[in-house]
C-alpha cells in the first residue's frame, strides 16, 4: 500500500477577497501535494473557508442576505482562485458543513465530559471587532493591540478549555521533535513563549446576545464556540467526511499544516493542546511561512496596493507566477513581490536559461536528425548521474518545503545542459561524419535530460511540465501514479519524433513592453559622413543558418529566429514578418551582426540583427553569393 500524505492550508477567513498571501500558501500546499502524489503516495490536500463570526453576521445584514447565503457567495471567490492556479485540493472544507458542526459539537462534549472544559466567571478587556478577550498586559492605553480599538470591560460567565494544564507536554514534544514546528526562528519563538509566560486557560464559550453566528455548545445553548475553537477542528473533522475512505484513523494525524507565521500561536498552541486533551495524535508538521511586501511597502487596501493574483496570471501566466513565488524568495522568510522582479525572474530563468535550452535543442535534433530522437551509442556518465540524482535531493528539499532549493537543483540541471551543448557543439559535430556517434550521444542526452527537466518542473510549473512531457514522449504526465520508473536515464526511446515547441511561455507580456521596433530598418540608411575602415571593422559580420523562425506574438512584423552563426546559436528578432512568412525562412543563409549589443523587442530578447535591403515596399534577406558555412566571416 503506498504511504499517505495529508496536507493542509488554513482555511481563509470568508469575508476576505483572496489576494498573494492566500495564494502563496495554497501553491506552496499543491507543489507538495503534486510532488507526492507523484511519487505514489494516497494524498489528501485539504483547504476550505472559516465561516463563523460576528462580522460574517454583519456582512451579510450589510447585503441583506442570509449569512449562510452570504457565505455561499463569498467562498466561491476562494474556489474560483483555485481553478485559476491549478490547485489540486482534494476536498474544499466550509465549517458551516453540517458534517462539521456535528464533529465540533461532538469534540466539545468529548472534552467537556472529561472535565477539559469548565465554566468561569471572568472579567477581562474585550475588542469587539475582533472578538476576542485580551490581558492587561496585551492591551495598549485601553486599545486592542490588534486593531487599536477601545476595549470594553466585560463581565460575564464563559466557558473555559484548560489549556494551561499542558504547557510542560507541549514544551517537551517541541524539544524531542525539532521538525514539528518549522522554520527555526518560529519553533525557537513558540519555545521562547512558552517558557516565559505562564499558559493561560482559553475561554471558547462567547454567549449569544453578543454572538450568535457560531457552533452552539453542545452542554449549554445560551453560548456557541469561539471561532478559532471551531476553526482548528477542520482539520480533523475533514477526515471523518470528506476523504475517500471517511476513515480518520488512516487519515490523522496531518502531516504537514501549511500556516502564515501571523496565526502561528493558535496552531502550535491552542491546536495541539486541543488534540493532547482529546487524546488524538499530533500533526507531524506545522510550517509557518512569511509574508510579502508589495514594492517594499506593506500591503493594504489602504494604500491600495493589494496584488489580485488572477490579474497576475493573467499577465503572465499561471506557471510564471507559481514559480516566481517558490524560487523568489526561501519558503519560511519575507519577500518583496515585485512586477519587475517577476519579469526579470520570466526572463532569466524561463526564457533564458530554460526556453532557449530546449529551443535550441529541439531546433537541433530537427536539423540534424529530422525531429527524430537518436540511438546513443553510449552514455555521458556526469550528466545521467546528475540528472537521476535529483530526484533524492527533490525529496529531502520537499520534506521540509525547502521550495527554492528544490528549484535550485533543477537549475543546475539546466546549467549544465547550456554548458553541454556549448562544449559539445552539435553543429561542429554535424559537420564531421567521423563525429557522427558522439553527434547521436550528445543530441540525445540533451532531450533526454529536458525530459527529467519537465518531470521535476512538473509540481511548481505544471501546465509546462506537462506539455514539455507529453511533447517529448507522446504520452502524458500528470496521470502518472508512480513517476520513479520515468526517472531513469535511457526511458526515452529512441525514434521518438520531438518536433519545435512554439511559445514555451505563451502568456508573458509584459506591462513595460519595449515599443515594436524594427532591427533591420532601424539603422540609418544614409549618411554623408565617412567611416575609416577602422570605424568599419568594429562591426563584426557572419553568415549564419536560420534554424527555426516563429512570429513574435501580437506583432505583425517582429519574427523570431535562431540563427547558427557557427559559434553557436543565437536568438534574433527581425522586422521583416511583412516581406517573409517564418516558415520560408527556416534553411535560409544570412548575413548577421555579431557584436550588436542584445535588445529587446516586445519582451523578446535578439542577440545580434540580420541584414536586409529595402526600396520602397520591397524589401530582401542579404545573402551571400553561393553556399558558405555558418561562422564565416564577412569584411
Ligand atoms: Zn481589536
Amino acid at each position: 500500500m503506498p504511504d499517505r500524505f495529508y496536507i493542509t492550508t488554513p482555511i481563509y477567513y470568508v469575508n476576505d477577497i483572496p489576494h498573494i498571501g492566500h495564494a502563496y500558501t495554497t501553491v506552496a500546499a499543491d507543489i507538495a501535494a503534486r510532488f507526492h502524489r507523484m511519487r505514489g503516495a494516497d494524498v489528501f490536500f485539504l483547504t476550505g473557508t472559516d465561516e463563523h463570526g460576528q462580522k460574517v453576521l454583519q456582512a451579510a445584514e450589510l447585503r441583506c442576505v442570509s449569512p449562510k447565503d452570504h457565505t455561499d457567495t463569498m467562498c466561491t471567490n476562494f474556489k474560483k482562485l483555485w481553478a485559476a492556479l491549478d490547485i489540486t485540493n482534494n476536498a474544499f472544507i466550509r465549517t458551516t458543513d453540517k458534517e462539521h458542526i456535528d464533529t465540533v459539537r461532538e469534540m466539545l462534549q468529548k472534552l467537556y465530559d472529561s472535565g477539559e472544559i469548565v465554566k468561569r466567571t471572568y472579567e477581562g478587556s474585550y475588542c469587539t471587532h475582533d472578538e476576542r478577550f485580551w490581558t492587561d498586559k496585551e492591551v495598549i492605553d485601553g486599545n486592542c493591540p490588534e486593531c487599536s480599538r477601545p476595549v470594553e470591560t466585560i463581565k460575564e460567565d464563559n466557558y473555559f478549555f484548560l489549556m494551561s494544564k499542558y504547557q510542560d507536554r507541549l514544551i517537551e514534544h517541541i524539544n524531542k521533535n525539532s521538525g514539528f514546528i518549522r522554520p527555526e526562528t518560529r519553533k525557537n519563538e513558540v519555545l521562547g513563549f512558552l517558557k516565559s509566560n505562564p499558559l493561560g486557560d482559553l475561554c471558547i464559550s462567547r454567549p449569544k446576545k453578543r454572538l450568535s453566528w457560531g457552533i452552539p455548545l453542545p452542554f449549554d445553548d445560551n453560548y456557541v464556540t469561539y471561532v478559532w475553537f471551531d476553526a482548528l477542528l477542520n482539520y480533523y473533522s475533514a477526515t471523518c467526511y470528506l476523504t475517500k475512505e471517511c476513515n480518520q484513523t488512516y487519515w490523522w494525524p496531518a502531516d504537514c499544516h501549511i500556516v502564515g507565521k501571523d496565526i502561528v500561536t493558535t496552531h502550535a498552541v491552542y491546536w495541539p493542546s486541543m488534540l493532547m486533551a482529546l487524546k488524538l495524535p499530533l500533526p507531524e508538521m506545522i510550517f509557518a511561512h512569511g509574508w510579502w511586501t508589495i514594492d517594499g511597502k506593506k500591503m493594504s487596501k489602504s494604500v491600495g496596493n493589494v496584488v489580485d493574483p488572477h490579474k497576475v496570471t493573467e499577465t503572465y501566466g499561471v506557471d510564471a507566477f507559481r514559480y516566481f513565488l517558490m524560487r523568489e524568495v526561501t519558503f519560511g522568510l519575507d519577500g518583496d513581490y515585485s512586477e519587475a522582479a517577476l519579469i526579470k525572474r520570466f526572463d532569466t530563468d524561463l526564457a533564458n536559461d530554460l526556453g532557449n535550452l530546449v529551443n535550441r535543442s529541439f531546433a537541433m535534433l530537427s536539423k540534424y536528425f529530422d525531429g527524430k530522437v537518436p540511438e546513443p551509442p553510449d552514455i555521458d556518465i556526469e550528466l545521467k548521474e546528475l540528472a537521476e540524482g535529483i530526484s533524492e535531493r527533490l525529496k529531502e528539499h520537499l520534506k521540509v518545503l525547502s521550495f527554492s532549493k528544490a528549484l535550485d537543483a533543477v537549475w543546475e540541471l539546466v546549467s549544465f545542459l547550456n554548458k553541454y551543448i556549448d562544449s559539445n557543439k552539435p553543429w561542429v559535430l554535424a559537420k564531421d561524419s567521423s563525429s557522427a556517434q558522439r553527434l547521436a550521444v550528445v543530441m540525445y542526452s540533451l532531450v533526454e535530460g529536458i525530459r527529467f527537466i519537465s518531470v521535476y518542473l512538473y509540481p511548481f510549473m505544471p501546465k509546462f511540465g506537462e506539455r514539455l512531457y507529453s511533447h517529448i514522449t507522446c504520452e502524458p504526465l500528470s496521470t502518472e501514479r508512480n513517476i520513479n520508473a520515468k526517472l531513469k536515464w535511457g526511458t526515452l526511446k529512441s525514434g521518438s519524433v520531438v518536433t519545435t515547441i512554439e511559445q514555451l511561455f505563451p502568456k508573458m507580456e509584459r506591462k513595460d513592453k519595449v515599443d515594436e521596433k524594427d532591427t533591420t530598418t532601424e539603422v540609418p540608411e544614409k549618411t554623408d559622413e565617412l567611416i575609416s575602415i577602422e570605424d568599419f571593422a568594429k562591426v563584426k559580420l557572419k553568415v549564419g543558418k536560420i534554424l527555426s523562425a516563429e512570429p513574435v506574438p501580437k506583432s505583425n512584423k517582429l519574427i523570431k529566429l535562431s540563427v547558427d552563426t557557427g559559434s553557436e546559436i543565437r536568438q534574433v528578432v527581425a522586422g521583416i514578418g511583412k516581406h517573409y512568412k517564418a516558415d520560408e525562412l527556416i534553411g535560409k543563409t544570412v548575413i548577421v551582426v555579431a557584436n550588436l549589443k542584445p535588445a529587446k523587442l516586445m519582451g523578446v530578447e535578439s542577440h545580434g540583427m540580420v541584414l536586409a535591403a529595402s526600396e520602397g515596399d520591397v524589401l530582401k534577406l542579404v545573402t551571400p553569393d553561393g553556399d558558405l558555412p555558418a561562422g564565416s566571416v564577412v569584411k
